[in-house]
């Protein structure tokens, strides 16, 4: 007889954006939910197979998908490649990406994509290595390097060893549109699932932020060849300019866009391009520009940003704290909660991070959930079968000892993720 486990009692948040449901019923078995609501309305199944569990006074969520991060860096700018890139191989980096891949796992983040991290495409061996069961971790997305043009942001080498790129960096670098296209194929064929475009610079690269680097039928052919191949497309872009090129040539996920206004996110909307605002790492660039990093991060990573990236940093996130808001409300531009863990302070482990700073900048707790839960699933193109508990889908669930609608930052704290279950398993109990 197939095991069930029925969850009762608590406040279900669905995924789905609705009310929460008070004194819920989640019945789970084997792999998937069977019944969901309010208790009262559900039929409970009663047997020696069936275990109750009762959530009262918890949140019930689905597993969370974190929808950006990378996996080679650890948050401390700007030495964050790593511990310094050339001086790690691809099989050292893959073996520090396990960690930085488990701890959102733990804390209820049971899917999460790579937003690029190159080197050798060591993400595709891990995620196939987790798929087999040989580690633990996530359900997870392997995206492999950024292209980028000569001299574009994601190449973080010296000037002599970047000119023809080397396996171990983040950036592929490509120019004219045959190496673009051949470079996106080459991606697929190491088996990634997403394709990575930069066409603007970034707060931690120098340069003009605004300045948007490849031609527009350099990003388009690498496009159409993903496209072709049916994977979805992010795009690193920063100023206005960038991100018009980015909306013009039909990439999936605006990454960042600092400095965008209402009409290219009214366009966004109307693509139904998803945005990952990366609030936090906004955020924590003008922490580290104002010497206003919290001492608890500080003790972790010490404060390294260059002078060269004060003024950047400044204006992007004076920028969010006037416009972000404004712009996704105004725009129905769907934002996801890709957190960019690994940049600037934005710590593997606490990518509820980015919520808390979507929630500063003005969104609902509920709203900014979306980010992490339907938005994202159908970003990742996994909404038939996650991102929500109803019934049918994969049984990926979290109970929370407190409710982030009421605050959102407790999804940043170990010991309130009291369970995380994946396709029916429990995962981690505390
Ligand atoms: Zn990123």
């Amino acid at each position: 007889m197939e095991k069930i486990k029925v969850f009762q009692g608590g406040t279900l948040i669905d995924g789905t954006g609705g009310d929460p449901i008070e004194d819920s019923v989640v019945v789970v078995e084997g792999s998937k939910f069977t019944a969901v609501g309010k208790k009262g309305e559900v039929n409970i199944p009663k047997g020696d197979n069936v275990e109750v569990v009762d959530t009262t006074g918890l949140t019930v969520m689905p597993g969370l998908i974190e929808t950006h991060i990378h996996s080679c860096m650890v948050p401390c700018a700007p030495n964050h490649f790593g511990t310094g890139p050339v001086t790690l191989n691809k099989l050292e980096m893959l073996t520090r990406a396990i960690p930085r891949l488990q701890a959102p796992m733990k804390m209820g983040f049971t899917t999460v994509r790579d937003g690029g991290s190159g080197w050798g495409w060591y993400e595709v061996a891990l995620r196939d290595a987790i798929k087999r069961g040989d580690i633990e971790g996530p359900r997870f997305q392997a995206t492999g390097y950024h292209l980028t043009v000569t001299g574009g942001h994601g190449v973080f080498v010296p000037y002599n060893v970047a000119r023809h790129g080397i396996e171990e960096m983040a950036g592929y670098i490509v120019d004219g549109p045959d190496e673009w296209r051949q470079a996106a194929r080459l991606q697929f064929w190491n088996g990634t699932d997403y394709l990575k475009t930069v066409v603007s610079r970034d707060l931690i690269s120098p340069g003009d932020l605004t300045i948007s680097s490849p031609t527009l039928e350099e990003l388009k052919a690498a496009v159409e060849v993903a496209k072709a191949y049916g994977k979805k497309v992010f795009c690193h872009a920063s100023g206005k300019e960038g991100v018009m090129k980015a909306i013009e040539a039909d990439v999936d996920i605006i990454v960042h866009g600092f400095l965008i206004d209402e009409e290219c996110a009214t366009l966004m909307a109307e693509k139904n391009i998803y945005w990952e605002p990366t609030n936090a790492y906004c955020r924590n660039m003008y922490w580290c520009a104002t010497d206003q990093v919290p001492e608890k991060f500080l003790k972790m990573y010490p404060n390294l940003i260059p002078e060269w990236a004060y003024e950047n940093s400044i204006k992007a996130w004076e920028d969010r704290v006037k416009n972000f808001y404004k712009i996704v409300k105004n725009s129905g531009v769907k934002v996801l909660m890709g957190s960019d863990a690994g940049c600037t302070y934005v710590i593997h482990g606490l990518n509820a991070m980015e919520l808390e700073a979507h929630v500063q900048l003005g969104m609902s707790p509920r709203e900014a959930l979306l980010g992490c839960t339907k938005y994202a699933a159908e970003s990742c193109g996994i909404d038939d079968k996650l991102g929500s508990v109803e019934v049918g889908k994969l049984a990926d669930l979290v109970l929370v000892d407190g409710n982030p609608l009421d605050d959102i930052t407790v999804l940043q704290e170990e010991d309130k993720i009291k369970m995380v279950m994946m396709e029916g398993e429990v995962i981690v109990t505390r």
